[in-house]
């Protein structure tokens, strides 16, 4: 193995991943992460339950042979079912060779994929252990665990997979002259849960994504394993704010959503919408993504959207994927496809990257990736324009019908 040390900061689904495309090539691999296993979790805690998983997020797993597992997951979705206020239902299907995205558990693809890398003996995975400051030129960074207590690791690259409010990327703008910007939008979004029936099937169609569009907000539903549906509020806050009581949510509810509040029950419907956060909602654009050779970000640190395009994930799988393919690009293909047997030989010694090389690759992933996830941030806001009130115009329908044709 190489004693060429990688740190991914963060263990989400993005530097899971990561982490195991740089196991593949041999080096030493740690991944710090602030939260406990979640293998070890009854519920993941904070973002979406399920997301869709498109053929973008697919490239990216299957680039390191970890899509399998996750694939025999997923419930493809061949287009979106449209719920007007009168509960009539239209069917638009994304294409018409049966193209489909897959709603997938969020929990279960962190925990395919931190299993995935911890079976590689050159990978390391620490669990409540946060990254507080990154010394980038010393190639040093500086852990606490859950007692509080600080070490200083060594690092001679380190890749930033810690999320939206990425500390990485916080001392990333502290050493270069980058550009940063982060806009939340004035619309947040609650999460509430659709049961299956009595009988134990889905209350809805579960090969569609489900469309409330209600003009200046929606809510959405992806259906999960279990046969329940996860269901999406997406509104201004304004509203939310205005929503003061239960009279007043069943009121909100009986008159946008009539046909989903006898699936969603009304006792259930008002525990969780009381009971679960609401979320905020922000882009986050970058540039440059590295410091020379020593750090770069990936995922939502590099490029957090809002989720109505469905990409942060997918793109944030295709960065690793990207990433990866300029170190093929730089330093050959990967030691291995699949973990190594305890004391397996290597055909070839594992090649150290040298620093100008690498940050050759670094810049060279930075001009490429940041035009390209940029266009993704701002394709991600159009689309809610497109979801909420798009799907309901006369030109659209037609559009669509011509489509399917
Ligand atoms: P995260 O998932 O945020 O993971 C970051 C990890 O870093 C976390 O585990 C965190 O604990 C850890 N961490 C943070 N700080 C530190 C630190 N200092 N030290 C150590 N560890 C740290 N995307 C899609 O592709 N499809 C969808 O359908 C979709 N739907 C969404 C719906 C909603 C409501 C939301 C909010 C988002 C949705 N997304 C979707 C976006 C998707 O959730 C993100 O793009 C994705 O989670 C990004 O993964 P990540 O690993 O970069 O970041």
């Amino acid at each position: 193995m190489s004693d060429f040390v990688v740190v991914v900061a963060g263990g989400g689904l993005v530097g899971s991943l990561s982490a195991v495309y740089f196991a593949r090539r041999g080096y030493t691999v740690h991944v710090f992460e602030k939260r406990r296993d979640i293998r070890s979790e009854k519920h993941a805690s904070g973002r979406s339950i399920n997301l869709a998983l498109s053929v973008r997020g697919l490239a990216g797993l299957a680039g390191a042979g970890v899509d399998q597992s996750i694939v025999e997951t997923l419930i493809p979705m061949k287009g979106r079912m449209v719920h007007d206020t009168r509960g009539n239902l239209s069917s638009q299907p994304y294409g018409i060779f049966g193209e489909c995205i897959n709603s997938v558990d969020r929990k279960l693809v962190n925990e395919h994929l931190l299993t995935a890398a911890e079976k590689f003996p050159n990978l390391k995975l620490h669990f409540e252990h946060g990254i507080e400051r990154c010394n980038f030129d010393a190639g040093e960074i500086v852990v606490s665990d859950a007692n509080g207590t600080r070490r200083t690791v060594r690092a001679d690259l380190i890749v930033g997979a810690d999320g939206a409010f990425s500390r990485v990327r916080a001392d990333l703008y502290r050493t270069v002259r980058g550009r940063f910007s982060q806009a939340f939008i004035d619309h947040g979004y609650v999460e509430l849960t659709m049961p299956p029936t009595h009988s134990g099937e889905y209350a809805m169609d579960p090969t569609h994504l489900h469309i409330w569009p209600r003009q200046s907000f929606m809510m959405i539903a992806l259906p999960n394993l279990d046969r329940s549906f996860t269901v999406t509020l997406f509104m201004p806050w304004a509203k939310f704010d205005a929503i003061k009581n239960e009279r007043d949510l069943l009121e909100f509810f009986d008159k946008t959503f009539p046909d989903a509040v006898p699936l969603l029950g009304r006792t259930f419907l008002v525990q969780e919408y009381f009971k679960n956060t609401k979320g905020a909602l922000a882009t986050v654009k970058c540039s440059p993504y590295n410091y020379r050779d020593r750090v770069v970000i990936i995922g939502d640190a590099a490029h957090a959207m809002v989720p109505f395009y469905g990409q942060g994930m997918n793109c944030g799988f295709e960065d690793a994927l990207v990433l990866d393919e300029l170190f093929t690009k730089y330093f050959g293909p990967p030691a291995f496809d699949k973990p190594p047997a305890p004391g397996a030989k290597l055909d070839q010694p594992i090649e150290r990257p040298t620093r100008e090389k690498l940050q050759a690759l670094l810049d060279e992933y930075s001009a490429k990736r940041n035009p390209d996830a940029e266009a993704i941030c701002d394709l991600a806001l159009n689309n809610y324009i497109e979801m909420r009130a798009s799907v309901t115009h006369w030109s659209y329908l037609i559009r669509k019908n011509f489509e399917a044709v």
